[in-house]
């Protein structure tokens, strides 16, 4: 059983003197101070999709364990010549999980069904749909390959292969490669637990408060939602904190309490360094933050912090960027956090069908879809409170620190939203 340390208290603080940062090195940096905090736990297999694995795994049994037919047909040593064969079929047949215990003489052929296991004298298969069968004997008309449509013993995996390697997030495709290869349980990390709250005196629950009762300035409270829904699909637990007024004795009640019940916090709203971004005062003045003042748009600054020994992401309030940070910066960190590896989500050069002037200095990304010619559309407006364009939206194009003018028919990176499931 693992107990890792917590982070430590000034794991974010940066250099002196470090002023905007290209994003790619804010990015080395906060991979440079991320960690694991999570022990591990041994579980059955089949509650294991979407959890991390603790340890590096191998293979128990070969797979497949035995040379077999891939096939239904018949079976003899091959291979055979152009031309038609005809012989004597051997009393008895080859089944999955019947196996025939017998030899096949050499010039006879077998009966043998889909996944049977190869008797002995038996190297090579003819589908049944190729063959005319009378009198007792089995005729066909080769060529046939010596090994044709058999599989061997362990072409996919051998006995004692490495099949995954710790950290790797358990899909359903390696559930089913661990079921064969004879793991019943597997060794994985305790989630990790991410909280979430959302800040600011405007902020309302949905649900809790009708539209019309709403009064003048009040929003409903998009990100905590939001936030929640996306932890839990990345494979965390998330937990919803709730919402701080724009006050500091609210905001420290809050992250008190969310000490030793979770492992991570995402804040969203008050981290700039207005009068009422009580985030930032909160946790600069009583805890540690850093402004990391990183080169990209939607973004302002990114305010990493600790409360304790707690790591505390501090989200922009705009959903728009709220989300967009998330995905770059929180979660790749948050899958270290959680025993995973750090990744950089995979993009592709696709095709623009749109045009624009992108400004020098910072990097971009806009909220862009996919669509069926392959071509990448981007939502009309960069309004970073433009909550339809996320959901319109199927993934991100993003756009280095470069000047460019972009014109349809240009390359540009599109990374869709799945790259940042890990
Ligand atoms: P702030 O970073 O607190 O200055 O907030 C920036 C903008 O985002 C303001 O227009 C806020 O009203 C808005 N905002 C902040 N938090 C949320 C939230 N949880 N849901 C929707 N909008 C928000
Ligand atoms: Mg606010």
């Amino acid at each position: 059983m693992i107990d890792p340390p917590m982070l430590r208290n000034d794991c974010f603080a940066l250099p002196p003197g470090v002023d905007w940062v290209p994003m790619q090195d804010a990015l080395a940096a906060l991979a440079a101070r991320m960690h694991s905090v999570v022990g591990s736990e041994t579980i059955a297999l089949g509650a294991a999709a979407g959890r991390r694995l603790a340890e590096d795994l191998h293979a128990f049994r070969a797979n497949p364990p035995a040379p077999n037919s891939a096939v239904d047909g018949y079976g003899f040593v091959g291979p055979v010549p152009e031309g038609v064969t005809d012989m004597p079929l051997a009393e008895g047949r080859a089944a999955a999980g019947v196996p025939f215990e017998g030899h096949v003489p050499e010039g006879h052929a077998i009966r043998i069904l889909t996944g049977a296991i190869l008797p002995d004298g038996v190297d090579t298969v003819v589908l049944q749909e190729d063959c005319t069968v009378e009198a007792g004997r089995v005729a066909f008309r080769g060529p046939l390959k010596r090994g044709a449509n058999a599989r061997k013993a362990g072409e996919d995996v051998a006995a004692g292969d490495v099949l995954l390697s710790a950290g790797r997030r358990l899909k359903p495709q390696d559930i089913a490669l661990l079921a064969a290869t004879g793991h019943g349980t597997v060794p994985v990390f305790r989630p990790l637990r991410v909280g979430v709250l959302s800040s600011g005196d405007e902020i309302v629950p949905p649900g809790s408060v009708a539209p019309e009762a709403m009064r003048p300035g009040q929003i409903y409270d998009a990100n905590r939602v939001m936030l929640l829904s996306q932890l839990a699909q990345w494979g965390f637990e998330a937990v919803d904190l709730g919402l701080a007024p724009d006050s500091r004795d609210g905001l420290r009640a809050l992250l008190d309490g969310a000490r030793g019940q979770v492992d991570a916090v995402l804040t969203s709203g008050g981290v700039s360094t207005g009068d009422e971004d009580h985030v930032s005062a909160l946790l600069s003045r009583e805890g540690q933050m850093a402004h990391w003042r990183i080169a990209i748009k939607p973004g302002r600054p990114l305010a990493l912090g600790t409360w304790g020994n707690l790591p505390v992401f501090g989200l922009p309030g705009n959903p728009v960027a709220a989300l967009v940070c998330t995905l770059l910066f929180a979660r790749p960190a948050l899958e270290v956090l959680a025993g995973g590896t750090w990744f950089r989500p995979e993009g592709y050069m696709l095709p623009a069908a749109f045009s624009k002037r992108k400004k020098p200095g910072r990097a971009e990304f806009l909220r862009a879809r996919m669509a069926a010619d392959m071509r990448v559309e981007c939502f009309a407006s960069e309004g970073s409170g433009r909550i339809s364009g996320l959901g319109w939206a199927n993934g991100l194009v993003e756009l280095d620190e470069q000047e460019r003018q972009i014109e349809p028919g240009d390359s540009v990176r599109f990374i869709p939203y799945a790259a940042f499931d890990g």
